[in-house]
């Protein structure tokens, strides 16, 4: 490992393990690799303090009951908060997205407080499942955002937060006129698109990727698999390019 290994934190992968989100990882990691950019994945368990160094930071989606355990963790450990506060990028998915907020309630409806790093509140309601499309709302992204959606949780963003994207297929938060999906404040890019994202979406992947290595742009790759299986998803959701 060099000085300019591009670190990725997968956060408490025992806990976030159920949506395969953790293929977030291999993505950023594998892309790199193809460009000739040393990266590797540092995956943080339960025991273990979350460190304030690392480059990217990952949560994925989990269950309601062992979503709490997590918050615990972050807030005893606060090395993502701190370096989400510096230049680092977090992408948080689903269950990362409503721990990260002020609070959220839990399957039996009880108020969890939460980590408090993104202006958003979470509520449990009726569930959303099946494709998620949308619009992205960050700049830098250009390309329809697809992905999978599986959640009881509703979430409200509060002024310090805006959407990632402007939902054209799913529910996505299931709140806001336009519906959006997830929360983008600071360096914090949250979503409820399982897939996993990264996979679906290769333009965010690399724009996580320049945003650790400090470009404006990549040298493109060609990979035909990933555009068909993208073109497939969107077709899947009545989406035609
Ligand atoms: N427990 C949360 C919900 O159902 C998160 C689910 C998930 O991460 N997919 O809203």
């Amino acid at each position: 490992m060099t000085e300019s290994t591009v670190r990725i934190g997968v956060i408490l992968p025992e806990v976030f393990g159920t949506y395969g989100d953790g293929g977030n990882a291999t993505v950023l990691a594998k892309r790199m690799e193809w460009r000739g950019i040393a990266s590797e994945i540092v995956s943080i368990g339960l025991a273990e303090p979350v460190p304030s160094d690392l480059d990217i930071y990952l949560i994925g989606g989990g269950e309601d009951g062992t979503q709490t355990l997590a918050v615990e963790h972050l807030q005893k450990f606060p090395g993502l908060q701190q370096a989400a506060n510096g230049s680092a990028s977090v992408l948080a998915v689903c269950a990362g997205l409503q721990i990260l907020g002020e609070w959220y309630e839990d399957a039996n409806g009880n108020r969890v407080e939460g980590v408090g790093a993104l202006d958003v509140r979470t509520t449990m309601g009726e569930r959303c499942v099946g494709e998620l499309v949308s619009t992205p709302m960050v700049p830098g992204l250009s390309d329809l955002l697809t992905g999978f959606e599986n959640h009881a949780g509703s979430t409200q963003l509060g002024p310090d937060a805006r959407p990632f994207g402007h939902v054209l297929r799913g529910r996505g938060n299931d709140v806001g006129d336009p519906l959006g999906d997830g929360a983008v404040q600071g360096n914090i890019f949250s979503t409820y698109m399982h897939g996993p994202v990264l996979a679906r979406n290769p333009q965010v992947a690399d724009f996580l990727i320049q945003r650790a290595i400090g470009v404006d742009s990549l040298e493109p790759l060609a990979l035909p698999d990933v555009d068909r299986f993208r073109d497939e998803r969107l077709e899947a959701a009545e989406i035609t390019g």
